[in-house]
């Protein structure tokens, strides 16, 4: 399906990445999120497939590919587990930090472990007190002799207590928006303490947690970017983020139209396939042009992310879509499913929880619709 719609160069890693899929995800997928379980083997197989790295620069170890590849390896994980896809989103982020915003001495030390998935990155941006407004961190870092003290406590980091390596945005100053600076922290230093992994809903296996910086010392070299200046950096990981999230949606509408359309054409009621009645095959095409048009939205999105065009409109609106697309399918995907679909022992009840996450993560639905509209009434 995906393939349709998509460059013929890219079929190769479409099929690598439902080859690995259907080997090393799906058959584990309903433990891992059954026992809240990071899948630490199967992050480290996919490390070995180079796709830890895959926008990652080739002279730091990496693929060196585009936002384009990581949303079809994204599209084609989530198709079998949410969670897993939202580890690489996540993990996605933090190498893109180094990348885009790292001096040539941070991305030495780090992208080469970071792409060989030696250490997975978690990228440390909301608080309790502070979500769809950014700008409210209380995390501070203070100038001092040695470089910066970090005090505060981050909350909703994706491999939370995985993670080798922490980008921590902390405010540097008074100012609201242009006081915030960003920090590489290793999870060894002192004070440095995640919390438990958090139960959640759906996504269960990605790794959330709290992180606490208790008085956590770091050097001026662990500055990541401009000092003052890293809500703005945050701004443009983000609308990379959302693309990320926008395929890891796709990759559940994908799952829970295959899914449904195989137990419409088996499920005999009233002595014929529940496919043979219009009610089943409308969210049955629903869910199609819904995978199409998210797919195409994403694709377009990261096209631009690509370029140096700006994307922030279009991955929210690829965002906004899709994600409302994945709700939306898995609802219908557990409707066809029946009494089955409500049952443990079939995915569709996992995807229905895993794709709420989905309006949720990188900016809630209203904040995408918020960025579209800004754009809409923008000044000519
Ligand atoms: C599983 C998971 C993983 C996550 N991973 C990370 C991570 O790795 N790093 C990280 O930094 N964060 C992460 N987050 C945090 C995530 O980005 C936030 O949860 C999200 O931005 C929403 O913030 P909030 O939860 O504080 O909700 P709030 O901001 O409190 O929003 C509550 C409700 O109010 C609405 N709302 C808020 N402001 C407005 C407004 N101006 N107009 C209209 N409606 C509004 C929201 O849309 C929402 O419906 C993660 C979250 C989850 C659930």
């Amino acid at each position: 399906m995906i393939k349709a719609l998509t460059a013929s160069a890219l079929h190769p890693l479409i099929d690598q990445i439902a080859a690995l899929g259907k080997e090393i995800i799906k058959p584990h997928a309903a433990q891992w999120d059954r026992d809240n379980q990071f899948p630490h083997q199967a992050i480290q197989t996919l490390a070995t497939h180079g796709l830890l790295g895959i926008c990652v620069d080739e002279r730091w170890g990496g693929m060196g590919k585009s936002l384009t590849e990581l949303a079809v390896i994204i599209e084609g994980i989530a198709r079998y587990d949410a969670g897993t896809a939202l580890t690489l989103a996540a993990h996605g982020l933090v190498c893109d930090h180094l990348q885009l915003f790292g001096d040539e001495a941070q991305q030495q030390r780090y992208l080469p472990r970071l792409a060989r998935g030696d250490i997975l990155g978690g990228w440390a941006l909301a608080e309790a007190g502070s979500g769809s407004d950014a700008a409210s961190i209380k995390t501070r870092a203070e100038k001092n002799e040695d470089g910066w003290l970090i005090n505060g406590r981050k909350m909703f980091v994706t491999q939370g207590s995985v993670a080798g390596l922490y980008v921590v945005m902390a405010r540097s100053g008074e100012h609201r928006r242009s006081a915030i600076s960003a920090f590489l922290v290793e999870r060894e230093l002192d004070g440095v303490k995640p919390s438990a992994p958090l139960e959640k809903l759906g996504c269960r296996s990605s790794n959330t947690s709290a992180l606490h910086l208790d008085a956590v010392q770091v050097s001026d070299q662990q500055r990541l970017g401009e000092e003052h200046r890293a809500l703005s950096a945050a701004f443009i990981l983000l609308d990379r983020g959302r693309v990320g999230i926008a395929a890891l949606a796709c990759g559940l509408i994908r799952a829970s139209l295959e899914d449904s359309r195989c137990h419409a054409r088996r499920r005999q009621q009233f002595g014929q396939p529940i496919a043979s009645f219009q009610a089943i095959q409308w969210p049955l095409a629903e869910m199609a042009t819904h995978y199409d048009a998210g797919w195409l939205l994403t694709a377009h999105a990261a096209m631009l992310c690509n370029s140096t065009q700006p994307c922030g409109t279009s991955a929210a609106k690829a965002k906004l879509f899709a994600s409302q697309a994945a709700v939306k399918s898995s609802e219908q995907a557990v409707q066809i499913h029946g009494g089955y679909g409500y049952l443990k022992n079939l995915p569709v009840e996992r995807y229905f929880r895993d794709a709420k996450l989905c309006e949720i993560g990188e900016g809630t639905s209203e904040i995408q619709k918020l960025v579209i509209a800004r754009e809409l009434l923008k000044e000519e």
